[in-house]
């Protein structure tokens, strides 16, 4: 008879509402991305973010707003050590890089990890 009634409330009093309900408690979800050399994912603002500007220059995204193709590392030495053994940036940035242009790297990241302890 009224099968399709009831069928419509049990749907509504279902976990369907539950659900949707601490999304929106929440908040807005933060973009996640992943360190492409461990491959952990995090909040986008966690990661160092790395980017090819248009003339083809790698440099450490301290706003991480930088247009470009990204990558992001996160913000630990073992990843940068990881990425730099494993060419993963070069990969990741459709870049060649060498020894030089991962020094000059590591020497932005350095300084950007010391700035995130000091915020801490
Ligand atoms: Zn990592």
């Amino acid at each position: 008879m009224n099968t399709r009634e009831s069928k419509r409330a049990g749907m509504r009093a279902g976990t369907e509402t539950a659900e949707h309900k601490t999304v929106c408690k929440t908040g807005h979800r933060f973009p996640e991305r992943s360190c492409v050399a461990c491959g952990a994912s995090d909040a986008k603002g966690r990661l160092v973010r790395f980017v090819r500007g248009k003339d083809g220059s790698i440099a450490c995204d301290a706003s991480g707003r930088a247009r470009g193709r990204g990558a992001y590392l996160c913000a630990r030495e073992e990843c940068f050590r990881a990425a730099e053994k494993r060419s993963r940036l070069s990969a990741a940035l459709k870049c060649p890089l060498d020894s030089e242009d991962y020094q000059r790297l590591h020497g932005e990241f350095s300084a950007f990890l010391a700035r995130l302890e000091q915020k801490a």
